[in-house]
């Protein structure tokens, strides 16, 4: 069985980010998860001694919080340094720009379009910052709903796909008469689209490695099964089925984001051996 990576896959900018700094802060709590990958947060409490709090009220005068990569809403920041709290910031930096963009054009006077999954904690943060009317919107018929002043700026939640941002501008533009757009979907996000794009039109089977909550890598699992019926999205080793490789004879492999290079290794280590004869 030949086993290839795609060009581009795991850890982004963000997360590599995140983590270290939460390696640098030993003995702290990040708010919320930090990165969407269990194995990797279990590593950060086994070796770091960074727990995971989920509560607010968890956090004590100082106290030190790790602020997740998707970051937190504008009034729970508020919240941990009102207390106190020695807050550490390892919100990724294209998370924060949306941010200040939804702060800013609020104070302009535009009501908000933000374009992702109102339940995701990065839109949750990004919303927060809004200051006026802000809506979140995941398909273009959801715009029908809306009252939108004429002035609107959008935004996009970092890992969508950008076909599918640019049908929500234009369904605005047909609209309104001035919109603002910002392209805020990740890089790290294209590079690794496009390489599983290319590697699942080849593979015979596509394994996709990320937390089953991570969006970005359910974009990535999503674009793998277009190309390749074959593919599986799977958090680790344990969860490979051997008669997902009976039969192939080229697996392709990507991974999500946030999903670390000792679980891709393990992955890799196991495939090996059920695909042996
Ligand atoms: S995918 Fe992009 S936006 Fe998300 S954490 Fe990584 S670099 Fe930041």
């Amino acid at each position: 069985m030949l086993i290839q990576l795609a060009e581009s896959y795991g850890f982004c900018f963000g997360v590599k980010r995140a983590i270290k700094i939460a390696e640098e802060n030993k003995n702290s709590a990040t708010y919320g998860p930090l990165i969407h990958n269990a194995n990797e947060i279990e590593r950060l409490k086994r070796d770091f001694n960074v727990a995971l709090s989920e509560n607010l009220d968890n956090f004590k005068v100082g106290d030190t919080a790790v602020i997740r990569t998707h970051g937190i809403p504008k009034e729970e920041l508020a919240l941990l340094n009102k207390r106190n709290i020695n807050v550490i910031d390892a919100t990724c930096p294209y998370v924060t720009k949306p941010q200040q963009i939804c702060e800013e054009m609020s104070a302009q006077g535009y009501d908000i379009v933000i374009f992702g999954d109102d339940k995701h904690p990065e839109i949750k943060g990004v919303k927060s910052y809004a200051t006026g009317k802000v809506y979140v919107v995941n398909s273009p018929a959801e715009i029908d709903a809306l009252t939108l002043r004429e002035r609107v700026a959008v935004v996009a939640q970092t890992t969508r796909r950008i076909e599918d941002y640019q049908s929500i501008v234009s369904k605005l533009m047909m609209s309104h008469k001035e919109v603002r757009v910002f392209n805020t979907i990740c890089n790290a996000t294209f590079d690794n689209q496009d390489a599983v794009h290319k590697l699942a039109r080849e593979a015979d089977v596509m394994i996709v490695i990320g937390g089953k909550n991570s969006s970005n890598t359910k974009q990535l699992y999503s674009i793998a099964l277009d190309a390749c019926p074959h593919s599986y999205h799977i958090e680790s080793q344990e969860d490979l089925q051997p008669q997902w490789f009976e039969g192939k004879n080229f697996c392709g492999i990507s991974a999500g984001a946030s999903t670390p290079d000792w679980i891709i290794q393990a992955v890799i280590e196991r495939i090996n051996h059920l695909s042996q004869p």
